[in-house]
């Protein structure tokens, strides 16, 4: 089977009983991600952000490399298992989660279906998305933007409104 590279983006904004904060949830993550047919190639530094406004909720955010045989379908099937793993409860989109993980970016381009959308909709206008995934894949090309990473990092922070942050991670 030949190798494909993806891109996957984790997040946590919740701590979890055993792992601890969300740092240390997408350490324990990154470990996870780890199988027979999963190989990391790569992971970019965490990034923290502090609490923003009431909430007392900080958050992390980094972004792996990975190559494997796995077609997009599995992937995902694959990633939402470790989420379940990691306690995360269903159903509640932007809400508070132990472990987020979506698929960024698929060497094999693009794919569309009703459960799975490559690239990732959301990933160009999310600083927390392109930053780490600067620090890792900064050449790789955007299939639809048809821009690399590092131009897509740049032009959403020449573009980035006061309120950038507020946004659901
Ligand atoms: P967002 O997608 O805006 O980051 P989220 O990650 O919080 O929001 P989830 O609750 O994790 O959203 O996922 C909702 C659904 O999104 C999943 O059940 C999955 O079928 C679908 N989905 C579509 N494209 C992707 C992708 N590229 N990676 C992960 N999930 C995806
Ligand atoms: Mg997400
Ligand atoms: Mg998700």
């Amino acid at each position: 089977m030949p190798l494909a590279l993806y891109a996957i983006g984790l997040g946590s904004n919740r701590r979890h009983g055993r792992f601890g904060d969300p740092r240390q949830v997408l350490m324990a993550a990154l470990t996870a991600l780890e199988s027979d047919d999963i190989e990391p190639v790569d992971a970019s530094p965490i990034i923290a952000s502090a609490p923003l406004g009431p909430s007392r909720r900080r958050y992390a955010n980094a972004v792996a490399l990975v190559a494997s045989p796995l077609r997009p379908p599995e992937m995902l099937e694959r990633l939402q298992a470790i989420e379940a793993a990691f306690g995360r409860r269903t159903g509640q989109r932007w809400s508070a989660r132990t472990l987020d993980l979506d698929i960024l970016l698929w060497s094999g381009g693009s794919w569309s279906d009703p459960a799975l959308t490559i690239p990732h909709p959301a990933m160009t206008e999310r600083d927390f998305v392109l930053g780490p995934l600067s620090a890792v894949a900064p050449q790789w090309r955007h299939p639809i933007a048809a821009r690399s990473i590092r131009q897509l990092a740049v032009q959403l922070n020449r573009a980035k409104p006061v309120d950038r942050n507020a946004q659901a991670h």
